[in-house]
């Protein structure tokens, strides 16, 4: 070599590298700016730590110090920078602070850019799922509520029994002088107590069994008590949470099969897709696919600038509250619910005991049984779910089957058979059933884990990213973004 090759020259045309520079370059990144104050050291530019994270999370280095690393020899990296060295501590500050809360604006428009470039249409179909991502905690450090709510009854008990016992041996002191009640107890009305007894027991011959009771109760159970509130606090719905990461929700990992059926602290990441495309992304701390719907379409239809026509989802969505929300928002749904294919088979089609076969007559408001009984309407109820969504059901009852020769094989109870009917939820999925076995809908169903489950397996098993690398709901959202940006910039060089 006489002359030393510029870096450019080493790099293929077409390479990846090249196209994250190029998206990055092309997208407009003034809300990331406007969080740099000015003043201070110099800085490395906000669109540089960007391309350089990016192109991190496309090949597969995902951690701060491997970025660093590469920075310094992976010729990639270095054309990307442009020989700039920002250290590991700068890019993960970079990625936990100046990302938060703007990141999505970016993706936004790498996803318009691709609506663009004909890539991606508004007006095809939106393929949903989701999967459950290990969180960067310890998987021994989970706090269940279930436990919070022992531990604190537990305390209620004994500090009544230690009450009682004192009562016992200084009724007159404590007369008139107890707590209002054992239900309602926190740290200081523990404390007050436990001084009253202190107090009444004070020079009296005292149980010593009961004194070491008394030295533990002063020593732990309003700390224990302050405790247990600031877990509830951080738990909110959930019924756990990881003590290293507050966030965290602990989750089976059935789909995982490394993992299968652990439980582990972790985030449930959702995905829409199209021709493998990531279009909207969003991190929920509920394990349930259900009731993340409305806030996924909700950041979808932010990032496309509306809600896409048609969606496609497996049966964890199929919901009455889902049917109505996509119903309300004009889109058109592809999405199961529980039994759809059970429902095909002609077993359950011939089936007479199965409430869809029962026969309905609309002018009297009755069901027919298999015996021909008329089954007529005895009450209503309402169920509400975890998102506040109220589902009426109608009751029917069967007039009488004592003698039936089909009891036994109909129903178990004793009483007359009484089938549970919600009207509503039955009319979205007679017309689910029909979509769904339309031609358009069985090519729906076929390419569904094609396009979205084959993205997480690109992500997970082919980039091996199978736990988020920071801690809390912002941040891993951040890194829920730069993963879906990583992925989109991938494909579009494939
Ligand atoms: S058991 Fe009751 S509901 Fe079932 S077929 Fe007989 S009469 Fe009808």
């Amino acid at each position: 070599m006489l002359l030393p090759p510029s870096l450019d020259e080493l790099i293929d045309d077409n390479h990846s590298v090249r196209v994250v520079n190029q998206v990055i370059d092309h997208i407009d990144i003034d809300p990331l700016i406007k969080k740099f104050k000015g003043g201070g050291t110099s800085s490395y530019h906000p669109r540089l730590m960007l391309k350089v994270l990016i192109y991190g999370y496309l090949t597969n280095q995902y951690s701060s110090r491997k970025i660093e690393d590469a920075l310094h020899q992976n010729i990639h990296f270095m054309w990307l920078s442009g020989m700039s060295y920002p250290d590991h501590n700068t890019i993960n500050r970079f990625r936990s602070e100046r990302l938060k809360g703007v990141l999505k604006q970016v993706f936004s428009q790498v996803v318009l850019l691709l609506v663009e470039a004909g890539h991606v249409s508004l007006k095809e179909a939106a393929y949903l799922d989701g999967t459950k991502i290990e969180a960067n905690a310890n998987r021994y450090t989970f706090v269940w509520g279930r436990s919070i709510k022992t531990n604190r009854g537990k305390i209620k008990r004994q500090l009544k029994e230690l009450w009682a016992y004192a009562e016992s041996i200084a009724k007159e002191e404590l007369e008139n002088n107890a707590p209002d009640d054992f239900e309602q107890i926190d740290a200081e009305k523990v404390r007050q107590t436990i001084d009253k007894i202190d107090k009444a027991l004070s020079g009296k011959e005292v149980d010593k069994k009961k004194k070491q009771k008394l030295n533990y109760a002063r020593k732990n159970w309003p700390k224990n008590l302050d405790k247990y509130d600031e877990q509830e606090k951080q738990m909110g719905d959930r019924n756990s949470i990881s003590k290293t990461d507050l966030d965290a929700t602990f989750m089976r990992m059935k789909e995982d099969h490394m993992l299968n059926g652990q439980l582990k602290p972790a985030y449930n990441w959702q995905i829409s897709t199209q021709d493998q495309f990531i279009l909207g992304y969003t991190v929920h701390q509920t394990t349930t696919d259900t009731i993340t719907l409305p806030a996924h379409m909700e950041s979808l239809e932010q990032t496309l600038g509306q809600m896409p026509e048609t969606l496609v989802a497996d049966a964890g969505y199929g919901s009455e509250e889902n049917y109505e929300y996509l119903e309300d928002n004009e889109v058109e749904a592809f999405v199961k619910y529980n039994y759809f294919h059970i429902e095909q088979s002609k077993k359950w089609k011939e089936d007479p005991r199965r409430l869809e076969n029962l026969h309905y007559n609309e002018q009297l408001d009755c069901f027919y049984c298999p015996m021909g009984q008329a089954m007529s309407f005895v009450g209503e109820s309402t169920q509400t779910t975890k998102n506040g969504y109220k589902q009426l059901k109608r009751h029917y009852q069967a007039q009488n089957c004592n003698g039936c020769p089909m009891r036994g094989v109909c129903h178990k109870g004793e009483m007359n058979r009484i089938i549970e009917v919600n009207p509503h939820l039955m009319r979205y999925k007679a017309i689910i059933r029909e979509r769904l076995n339309s031609k358009r809908g069985k090519e729906y169903r076929s390419q569904r884990p094609v396009d979205v489950e084959a993205v997480f397996g690109i992500i997970k098993s082919n980039h091996n990213f199978r736990r988020f690398m920071l801690r809390g709901m912002e941040k891993v959202e951040i890194e829920a973004g730069l993963l879906s940006l990583a992925h989109n910039i991938r494909k579009m060089v494939n």
